[in-house]
């Protein structure tokens, strides 16, 4: 066991949180803006069913980027590598999450990583259902699955207010309209994408979403394989090269374990083969993962030898 008790995630939670004074709270989507800069709080998943935490793990967040690994994994089960990677690409692109940049220079414009935004466009337009709702349906109960917590659902204002404010989003969707990667309407694509980042849960199902990715795809408390090892391997690999944004490459040098960070302040983490982590923090750097989350981790990884590589 790399963390014994709350107690010692606690002094670990307090030097942390020292740090959230350098951050921001990320307000380009307004219902976000309400957070409270000096939360931080984090669970720890194990495979044994042990659980520890520290801070406010009640509190409810939103997913936002930290969905991207699952409707990626819920794309790949649904129509296999071959014709997903034929859409997006499996290369980290060193730009903001964002960015419109590289689609423009690159031919076909076909959209770098899964992980940035214009790659989880791609992804969610993916997602196989009829209608909105349906589609939007089949990706919770799948996140319901994987959390192991079929009361997870997702937060109407957020999504409303993200899907009122996203014009950089739909400028990416037009563009990858404009060159036949996506053919569908833009503002249903927005209205699945909005609510998919607006899945909410505590840290704990965080947590336990983290350690399923990281058990290869099997949750060792229900013995159900999840999704299958070759995603979760994919899932993994696409968190350590492309998880934390353009940070990803220090990330790894530095903390060494698979993560995806949201713009709501959460990571999720996926120890390989030992355990899963759910943190919250709201206030953000400037690449826009949450400073006192990456603090708390590089502090676990350093005192209990985390790094798989
Ligand atoms: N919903 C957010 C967006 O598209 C997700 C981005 C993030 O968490 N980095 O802007």
């Amino acid at each position: 066991m790399p963390c014994q008790s709350s107690e010692e995630l606690k002094a670990l939670v307090e030097e942390a949180r020292k740090c959230t004074k350098n951050g921001r709270v990320a307000d380009y989507i307004p219902a976000l803006g309400k957070a409270n800069p000096n939360e931080l709080s984090i669970a720890i998943y194990y495979p044994d069913g042990r659980c520890i935490s520290a801070g406010d793990i009640e509190e409810k967040i939103t997913l936002q980027s930290i969905s991207k690994v699952i409707s990626l994994a819920l794309v790949l089960m649904d129509r296999g590598p071959d014709y997903v990677f034929e859409r997006v690409g499996m290369e980290p692109t060193g730009d903001p999450f964002n960015s419109i940049a590289k689609l423009e220079t690159t031919t076909p414009a076909k959209p770098l990583n899964p992980m940035i935004n214009a790659g989880a466009l791609v992804v969610t337009h993916m997602i196989k259902g009829n209608t909105v709702e349906e589609r939007f349906q089949r990706l919770l109960s799948f996140v319901q699955e994987m959390a192991n917590d079929s009361t997870v659902s997702y937060c109407e204002e957020v999504a409303r207010s993200e899907f009122e404010t996203a014009n950089l989003n739909r400028a990416l969707c037009y563009f990858l309209k404009e060159h036949k990667i996506i053919n569908e309407d833009v503002e249903q694509l927005l209205d699945l994408y909005t609510k998919q980042c607006a899945i909410e849960m505590n840290c704990l199902s965080l947590a336990r979403i983290g350690m399923v990715i990281g058990m290869d795809g099997v949750d060792p408390l229900t013995g159900k394989q999840v999704l299958p090892t070759d995603i979760a391997r994919i899932c993994k690999t696409f968190m350590v090269t492309c998880g934390m944004y353009n940070a990803s490459g220090e990330f790894a040098i530095e903390i060494g374990i698979p993560a995806k960070s949201g713009v709501s302040g959460g990571i999720m983490g996926a120890v390989p083969g030992r355990f899963g982590i759910g943190i919250f923090g709201p206030a953000l750097d400037e690449k826009g993962n949450s400073i006192a989350g990456i603090k708390l981790l590089e502090l676990l990884s350093k005192n209990y030898k985390l790094s798989m590589f």
